[in-house]
């Protein structure tokens, strides 16, 4: 499977590091969660069926990140994002803007 990076254009899937389920805000007071809350925020992530958004690193190419939409029933990758430009550092930037 091919994935494209913004940057570099399609490369074998085993170039790339997935990062996970995109739009997870960090807590803002991590110390004022409970462990329960705060092991929610580490390891409960949603396993959807269908269309969600992923972060994935070029970790063999420019190592950058983006944020890919991706169908998890077909596999089919629809659309790719970056971290508005600047710094295509960190997903934490982003945040939620809904
Ligand atoms: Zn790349």
């Amino acid at each position: 499977m091919l994935i494209e990076c913004p940057w570099c254009g399609p490369r074998a899937e085993s170039e790339f590091s997935c990062g996970g389920e995109a739009d997870i805000v960090r807590p803002a007071e991590p110390d004022k969660l409970s462990d329960r809350e705060w092991g929610d925020y580490l390891f409960m992530r949603k396993n959807p069926r269908g269309v969600h958004r992923e972060q994935w690193m070029h970790a063999q190419g420019c190592r950058r990140w983006f944020m890919a939409t991706r169908d998890t029933v077909t596999y089919a990758f629809q659309g790719y994002e970056t971290f508005g430009g600047a710094s295509a550092g960190h997903a934490a930037k982003e945040g939620k803007q809904s």
